[in-house]
């Protein structure tokens, strides 16, 4: 199966706002770090369509669909459709393109899941992943949730048992709105406690639908790797979905300035080929990630590995000149780039211990897993 890549040009100059962490280029670095490793052949790209905004009515609600398309008519928003659906905030501006961007994901992820609905097949699209989105809120960055709506994609096309892994910093509360006691959707997020949205704690089962695992500061590669092998792998197995999302938010390795986690990219790219071989119908979102340098090489490594492809030692300069041309206005010089981010795109590993604590956790989900596929 040949890997298909949805993207689109509106996010390569589409901004958040001057000081906004979403202010980054992020998947058209992806793109052109790609491209530029020759990685990328027109046969495997496809342009994202946008939603219609009725398309989205599937599970956002139509009074909120219209005010974000209102809201981009007239780039501002009155006090009461601010309150009511959490749109003109400092977390969820508005912008120029508050409705196109987030329905162009949002399109491309509905098409990733008819894509796979249709037939076996992989469909990387790292513009979506945008799992905070609520039915009639923005929440979190994000204005719709493509997560959700591929996944009712892959249901319309005729498939039930859908498993959603999210291995983003934070916890995927929009999906869990969505999926919350569904016995056909097993959802697995691992996420960094006692942060922003505060939701998955371990003991929140999503009414049987979920494996939450929250992880402390400073989660290293070994730790992710055990994560994988002794929770994440053998659930999915156990649970024999017809399809399996996974939302790849660039979020979680050291030098994200949004959350306290220190994985390398290589921990991410891991848990890419684990899920592909459990499956023949494979959907891989991005989700956050804000160094702009981390973030596009996390990525196109995504790429490269759902292809098989090997990823070289040193860049080569067509690549090395895509990560030189970012800039990061407003960053602190404690986060500006090691001369690695430049020339490379596999980080050095970043091994460690995995904690007692850790592995208290995971044997607690391991055995809520038996209860729930067994
Ligand atoms: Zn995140």
């Amino acid at each position: 199966m040949t890997p298909l890549f949805i993207g689109a040009e509106i996010y390569r100059n589409s901004t958040y706002g001057g000081w906004h962490p979403l202010r980054i280029p992020r998947v058209s670095t992806a793109m052109d770090l790609s491209r530029a490793l020759g990685w990328l052949p027109r046969g495997q790209y496809r342009v994202s369509p946008r939603a219609k905004p009725a398309a989205l009515h599937i599970w956002h609600d139509p009074a909120y669909v219209a005010a974000l398309v209102q809201a981009e008519a007239d780039g501002t928003v009155s006090d009461a459709v601010r309150a009511r659906h959490n749109l003109g905030t400092p977390s969820n501006p508005v912008f120029g393109e508050v409705f196109r961007r987030p329905a162009t994901a949002a399109g491309g992820s509905m098409l990733a899941g008819a894509i796979l609905g249709a037939g076996p097949g992989v469909v990387y699209h790292p513009a979506g992943g945008t799992h905070h989105g609520l039915p009639d809120r923005a929440n979190g960055f994000c204005y719709l949730n493509d997560p959700v709506l591929a996944m009712l994609s892959l249901r319309q096309a005729g498939l039930r048992r859908i498993a959603y892994v999210d291995i983003d910093a934070h916890h995927c509360d929009g999906v869990a709105v969505a999926f919350r006691g569904d016995p056909d959707v097993l959802m697995i997020s691992v996420h960094e406690e006692k942060r922003w949205p505060f939701t998955g704690g371990l003991e929140e089962t999503e009414g049987g639908s979920a494996l939450n695992l929250p992880v402390p500061r400073g989660l290293n590669d070994a730790e992710m790797a055990f994560i994988r092998d002794a929770l994440i792998v053998p659930a999915v197995a156990a649970f024999a979905p017809e399809a399996i999302v996974l939302q790849c938010g660039a979020d979680a390795v050291e030098e994200d300035p949004l959350s306290r986690l220190a994985l390398s990219n290589n921990a991410h790219w891991a848990v890419v080929s684990a899920l592909g071989a459990l499956t023949d119908r494979y959907l891989v979102l991005g989700g956050g990630g804000y160094n702009p340098w981390t973030v596009g090489r996390l990525w196109a490594g995504v790429w490269a590995t759902l292809n098989a492809l090997e990823i070289p030692e040193r860049l080569p300069p067509e690549a090395e000149a895509v990560q030189r041309g970012l800039s990061w206005a407003g960053a602190k010089m404690t986060r500006m780039p090691e001369p690695a981010l430049f020339t490379t795109l596999r980080d050095a590993p970043r091994p460690g211990p995995v904690r007692d604590m850790l592995r208290a956790r995971v044997a607690v989900l391991q055995a809520r897993s038996a209860v729930l596929v067994g």
